[in-house]
């Protein structure tokens, strides 16, 4: 499939012989657990700058909480959880990359923790816990539900600590500048300082997620998908980006951001019930509150059409209220904020917005179809998750490609391409300007009516042409702001998620199309790709 012909190859005039340049080695956009990791690397062998359009802390890195999956107990197997995450993936895995970072998991954890990660440990080893789809207890936490922001502490640290990685904070990356199928570094817009180039022998995409897509949504405002439109523009192949992952137990309160209720706690016992106080999962699947994300979100989702309500419950009124507080303190926080007192009531829940499964094609070493660019994170598609991501699978996902990435960036042998010049100028264009945050507003409404959690062919088409239409509005503009390339990349991957999601005529992983309910392996057991021509 190919993009919409609306389709422009940078968002902003460029003339590099003008503009302020620096240059690096090995150079990283994005400051989440993979483009972290894969600074770290790097480190070991070459200069690293590392991007981030936020602060280091805006990541839905620091904002996981269950934990980080991998086999740390006897009893469990590597087979074990190959044969778990193949099973999620509903077919669309690739073996070698499950089987890849399977192995590598209990090592790298291992190596956060001897950093300094405080995983929470029992018996002077690192503690386990179940999660929905994993057959045994291998989800390591820290500091309870703070995995994330204690992982993103320690790599900061690390990669503070190594002189040859220099951090530019509030740098948003508009594009990758690249010529004959080979990037060359990036064009972005440093706060207060304005349009600027990067050169780098070798770049790394590592932006991260797509949740801000959606109205409803566990994202922070940083998960704007950037990567995937940046890498498109670039002429990467896109994969499966129909695959988007919603999570069944996000806090319910008008108002309030949808801050994520962990499944840990369905792991450990907590119950959901619908409007009239009835636990309902066991009439949607056998495994109950442990069946896996996209089948307890449409259940939820089923229920409350059922029941006529905007939400369901979840019942943690069995857990010890001290012994909580310790093992969820954000959480607790969470719901003591609201005056909830999870001893008595019932926290208000409902699905939304979670993690992009598709993404950048790569290969095992990272590599993409451009010379010099390796996507890690999950922004990638490494074939990992297949149709459906298996929980706690995304931080290791993060932590092995990070890992690969920045190795393979500093080993290549880059040839002196010297410093070709780059010009682009954006056709003047008469037509009128549109809010933009009016846009964006809309646009998520959008996603959510009609290409969320279930799917049918004419919401669908519907979406394509609103989205045309925004587009014919939106894409023609030379924004100067963070919000206004956002916006522009926002609408391109919904208009390739709303396409893929239209071809993938059968039901499979989190991919759910109400007019064609069942998996179709003769036509389908197949990934969905997308290049720009
Ligand atoms: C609430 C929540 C809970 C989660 N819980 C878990 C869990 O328990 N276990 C698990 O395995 N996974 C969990 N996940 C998923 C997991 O956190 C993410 O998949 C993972 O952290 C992604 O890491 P990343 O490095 O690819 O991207 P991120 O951590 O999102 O980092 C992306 C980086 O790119 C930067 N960036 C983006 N666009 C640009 C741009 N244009 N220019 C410059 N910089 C840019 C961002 O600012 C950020 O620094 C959770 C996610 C959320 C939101």
């Amino acid at each position: 499939m190919t993009p919409s012909p609306d389709f422009r190859r940078y968002l902003v005039d460029i003339d590099s012989a003008s503009l302020p340049q620096q240059s690096t080695d090995c150079l990283v956009i994005g400051a989440g657990v993979a483009g972290l990791r894969a600074a770290i690397e790097a480190a070991g062998k070459c200069s690293v700058t590392v991007l981030t359009k936020g602060t280091v802390e805006d990541s839905n890195t620091w904002h996981a909480q269950g934990g980080i999956a991998s086999v740390q107990n006897k009893d469990d197997s590597f087979e074990s959880h190959i044969e778990d995450t193949l099973r999620t993936g509903c077919g669309l895995c690739r073996r070698d990359t499950v089987e890849l970072v399977v192995r590598q998991a209990p090592q790298l954890v291992g190596q956060l923790f001897k950093w300094g990660a405080g995983f929470d440990l029992t018996h002077g080893k690192i503690a386990t816990t179940l999660e929905g789809g994993h057959s045994h207890p291998r989800i390591a936490h820290a500091h309870g539900d703070e995995t994330g922001k204690i992982i993103a502490q320690t790599l900061i640290a690390k990669a503070r600590e190594q002189r040859n990685i220099k951090i530019i904070e509030n740098f948003f990356t508009i594009d990758l500048l690249t010529t004959d199928g080979s990037c060359l570094g990036v064009i972005g817009w440093e706060k207060d300082k304005g349009l600027r180039i990067v050169r780098a022998a070798n770049t790394i995409l590592a932006t991260g997620g797509a949740g801000q897509l959606y109205r409803e949504t566990t994202n922070p405002s940083c998960a704007t998908a950037d990567g995937l439109a940046i890498a498109c523009r670039a002429g990467a192949v896109l994969c499966d980006l129909e695959f988007v992952q919603f999570h069944p137990t996000t806090l319910y309160i008008a108002g309030a951001s949808r801050a994520l209720i962990t499944e840990t706690l369905r792991g450990e016992g907590a119950v959901l019930l619908d409007a009239k106080g009835r636990a309902f999962m066991k009439d949607y699947n056998p495994a109950a509150e442990l069946a896996s994300r996209d089948v307890v979100s449409r259940a939820i989702l089923e229920q409350m059409l059922k029941t006529k309500s905007t939400h369901v419950y979840l019942d943690i009124r069995h857990f010890d209220k001290q012994k909580f507080a310790k093992r969820f303190p954000v959480i607790s926080e969470l719901c003591e904020s609201f005056d909830i007192d999870i001893s008595k009531d019932l926290i208000p829940v409902r699905p939304s917005a979670h993690y992009m499964v598709g993404g950048v094609k790569t290969d095992l070493g990272a590599k993409t179809g451009i010379e010099n660019l390796y996507v890690c994170g999950e922004v990638a598609s490494t074939g990992l998750h297949g149709a459906n991501r298996l929980g706690s699978n995304s931080l290791l996902e993060g932590l092995v490609f990070g890992r690969i990435a920045g190795r393979a960036a500093s080993e290549s042998n880059t040839a002196d391409r010297g410093e070709p010049a780059i010009r682009y100028q954006i056709p003047h264009s008469d037509r009128s300007r549109l809010d933009a945050t009016d846009v964006k507003n809309s646009l998520r409404a959008l996603m959510w009516r009609n290409a969320g959690i279930t799917r049918k062919a004419q919401p669908l088409k519907e979406a394509q042409e609103i989205i045309s239409f925004w587009q014919r509005y939106v894409m023609d503009k030379a924004f100067d702001s963070p919000q206004g390339w956002e916006l522009q990349n926002m609408l391109t991957v919904c208009q390739l998620i709303a396409q893929s999601a239209l071809a993938r005529k059968e039901s499979r992983g989190v991919h759910f199309r109400n007019d064609y309910p069942v998996i179709d392996d003769e036509h389908f057991k197949r990934h969905t790709e997308i290049k720009r021509e």
